[in-house]
Formats: C-alpha cells, sequence, structure tokens
C-alpha cells in the first residue's frame, strides 16, 4: 500500500483529535507500560500550540504509535480525512457508524489525566 510522506512533517497534522472509550483505554496503558524517562521526556517536550500532546518532536514521530486513537490511524486514507501532501490516498469510505467520541485529546484529556 502506498503511504503517507510523514517524515519531516514534525506533527504538522497532529492536533486535537476526537477519541472513544476504547481509544483512551489504551492510550491510558500504552503510557503506564512506558519507561519514566521516556514518558517525562515526552510530557516536557515544547510545542506549538496545539499540537498534540503525544507528538514526539525529537524523534519527529507520533510517541504513543502502536496505541494511536483511531481516528489518527484513518487520516490520509480515508474520505474527508484527506492530507494535503497527498490527498490521492483518501479513497475508503467512512465506516457508515463512527464509535461516539467521549472527548478531545489534548483538550479534555491532558497529560495531568494520564499521570
Ligand atoms: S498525514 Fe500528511 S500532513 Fe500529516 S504528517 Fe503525514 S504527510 Fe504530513
Ligand atoms: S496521537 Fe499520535 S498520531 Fe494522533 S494526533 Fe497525537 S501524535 Fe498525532
Amino acid at each position: 500500500m502506498d503511504t503517507l510522506p510523514c517524515k519531516g512533517c514534525r506533527g504538522l497534522c497532529c492536533g486535537p483529535v476526537p477519541i472513544t472509550e476504547k481509544d483512551l483505554m489504551k492510550i491510558r496503558r500504552r503510557i503506564k507500560r512506558m519507561p519514566v524517562k521516556h514518558r517525562s521526556n515526552l510530557e516536557n517536550q515544547t510545542r506549538y500550540f496545539g499540537t498534540c500532546i503525544f507528538y514526539d518532536l525529537d524523534n519527529d514521530k507520533c510517541g504513543i504509535h502502536d496505541a494511536r486513537p483511531e481516528i489518527c490511524k484513518m487520516f490520509g486514507y480515508y474520505e474527508k480525512l484527506v492530507c494535503f501532501r497527498k490527498p490521492e490516498l483518501a479513497t475508503k469510505p467512512l465506516p457508515a457508524r463512527l464509535e461516539d467520541s467521549i472527548g478531545i485529546l489534548s483538550v479534555d484529556f491532558t497529560w495531568d489525566y494520564f499521570k
């Protein structure tokens, strides 16, 4: 499958995203498993206002990649979730029903919540 050219974007599209209950559970488990040093480094990076709290600027990637929310996995590949750098990849039809969101990551759920 053709992939998005994310390297070098430095979190350009990683802002606040809606998350589901399942997403939240996964993220909480992921944060608990994270080595303290790594977690502290991720938490204390200086980000632009609006950049996702889990964006790892030092390594130019999502800091919780294997536990990222479903909407992040879909971005760039589904209709209406278009990446401007490769819009032709956004072809999959959105599921008829998406799970309900329980809040917005980086707004309703910040680092304080995950401590
Ligand atoms: S989805 Fe698009 S804008 Fe976002 S990081 Fe990847 S290439 Fe960059
Ligand atoms: S969870 Fe990861 S992929 Fe999703 S917006 Fe945050 S940094 Fe980006």
